[in-house]
């Protein structure tokens, strides 16, 4: 008799981990709270409900991340991404769901496996052996919330994103902005130029304080509470409370000489902080905003030596609780200190429906390979899912260490000329070499 593979949540991830599993030949119980117990967001029963957009958002394989990501799941016989598919609704080169026979029929689906058993519980603590994958998503029960945090540590543990944007490097302005560490502290070079500069002149400064205060501005969701504001007050709130603040928190422009124009002073400073290993993201320090997309690009471009830049992902603050998987999780998503438990979805700190249904896929694949004795290592990092597992497990910085979407500042990056064309040119490339380690990889499997 097999062991069972337990999984706690039947949302994106786990749904996702459950299917894969069981097509293994795993037997897997899904434990799932709903309807018994409801989050403020989910208003139904069903297992992969999406508690607000529709849309899985792009579909092209060939030059958009996430379009490659569908790609991969569809190759991994993946059931979300089979059941989007067959509940499509018209949306250009967007894929997006018709929600209600979507949940539906992933929950018919996962019910009618004969190797699958679904439970409605809540898990309240850490189970202490067996087989077990969390996928709890952003709105973790109270209780299990708090038996993780006693495992982790407080620090480890968030209850919201105070997400800043992220930039792809290659899109700043190096002769407008410069790299310095405030005061030069760091020991090495590479310290002291840890961060890149953007300066700005007085009139910069008010006309981006205007368009601050004029953006549109999104609205918390019911049961998100302001609470957390205490260490992350968004830009335009400190705006709000005075046209100087920012210029004395994050935009002060103390201890940095402006590389380009040493004898002009700037009157404020925005700073950005490397995200990841390769060096290729750049988030906005102490940025986090409510501000509509729409509007964060158009605020965002104001600033001197980002005029042209391209975001690999805006800003946010919403309730989600995740880890700091890079430092908790090792490369199989296995919590380091109980190695039978497993985490997956956007409690690992990946950020969307896909992304989190695709760390279950993996989640569910690797916990069943250990449990049938096999080896499974993850795609490599030029794939779209071994981007964002090598990034959550150990790429990203853990000390600020904040949701991520897929994009292709996650990726080894390709050589290629730069220009419009050009980064078209270069999207297809990563596509196509994505393509073809995840085949391999499939491939290895058997
Ligand atoms: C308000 C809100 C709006 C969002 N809007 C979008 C959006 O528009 N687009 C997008 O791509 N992403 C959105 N997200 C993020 C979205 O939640 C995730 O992308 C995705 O649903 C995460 O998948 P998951 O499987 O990790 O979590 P979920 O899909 O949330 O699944 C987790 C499951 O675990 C269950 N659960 C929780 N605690 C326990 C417990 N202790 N015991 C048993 N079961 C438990 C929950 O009931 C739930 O079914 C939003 C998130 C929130 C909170």
């Amino acid at each position: 008799m097999r062991e069972t593979l337990h999984i706690v949540g039947g949302g994106m991830a786990g749904s996702e981990a459950a299917w894969q599993a069981a097509r293994s030949g795993v037997p897997v119980v899904i434990h799932e709270m709903r309807p018994k117990v409801g989050t403020f967001a989910h208003r139904t029963g069903n297992l992969a409900e999406m508690v607000c957009s529709n849309s899985f958002r792009s579909d092209d394989d060939e030059r958009n991340a996430v379009g490659l990501l569908h790609w991969e799941m569809r190759a991994a016989g993946g059931l979300i991404m089979e059941m989007a598919d067959q509940h499509r609704l018209p949306a250009g080169g967007a894929l997006a769901v018709d929600r209600d026979p979507f949940s539906e029929s992933v929950t018919e689906r996962l019910r009618a496996h004969p190797l699958i058993t679904v439970t409605d519980e809540e898990v309240t603590s850490l189970p202490t052996d067996g087989h077990w994958i969390i996928a709890t998503g952003p709105l973790t029960s109270g209780t299990l919330a708090e038996a993780i945090r006693s495992e982790t540590g407080a620090e480890a543990l968030a209850f919201f994103d105070a997400i800043a944007p992220i930039v792809y490097a290659e899109s700043i302005d190096m002769s407008v902005a410069w790299a310095q560490s405030r005061y030069d502290k760091g020991e090495t070079e590479a310290e002291r130029k840890a961060y890149l500069n953007c300066p700005m002149t007085k009139n910069d400064y008010e006309g981006f304080i205007d368009a601050l205060l004029a953006a549109d501005k999104t609205e918390f969701h019911e049961g998100e509470t302001a609470g957390y504001f205490d260490g992350c007050l968004p830009i335009e709130v400190m705006a709000e409370r005075g046209r100087e603040t920012l210029r004395f928190g994050p935009m002060k422009p103390v201890g940095l000489t402006n590389a380009h124009r040493p004898d002009v002073k700037p009157y404020a400073v925005v700073q950005l902080r490397r995200d990841n290993a390769l060096g290729t993201l750049y988030n906005i320090v102490g940025f986090q905003t409510k501000m509509k997309y729409g509007a964060q690009t158009d605020v965002f471009k104001r600033i001197p030596g980002l005029q042209d830049a391209s975001f690999a992902r805006l800003g946010g603050i919403h309730r989600n609780t995740f880890i700091n998987s890079p430092t908790l999780l090792d490369a199989q998503m296995r919590l380091k200190s109980r190695p039978h438990i497993r985490f997956a979805g956007q409690i690992t700190g990946v950020e969307g429906y896909v992304e989190s249904a695709a760390m279950g896929l993996l989640a569910g694949r690797m916990a069943a390979a250990e449990i049938l004795g096999r080896d499974l290592p993850s795609p490599g990092p030029e794939t779209a899912m071994g981007a964002l597992i090598t990034h959550i497990t150990g790429g990203a910085e853990a000390k600020t260490f904040q949701p991520m979407n897929v994009n292709f500042g996650l990726f080894p990056p390709i050589d290629a000329k730069g220009g419009r064309r050009g980064r078209k040119d270069r999207y297809k490339a990563y596509t196509d070499r994505a393509k073809t380690t995840f085949n391999e990889w499939l491939v290895g499997q058997g």
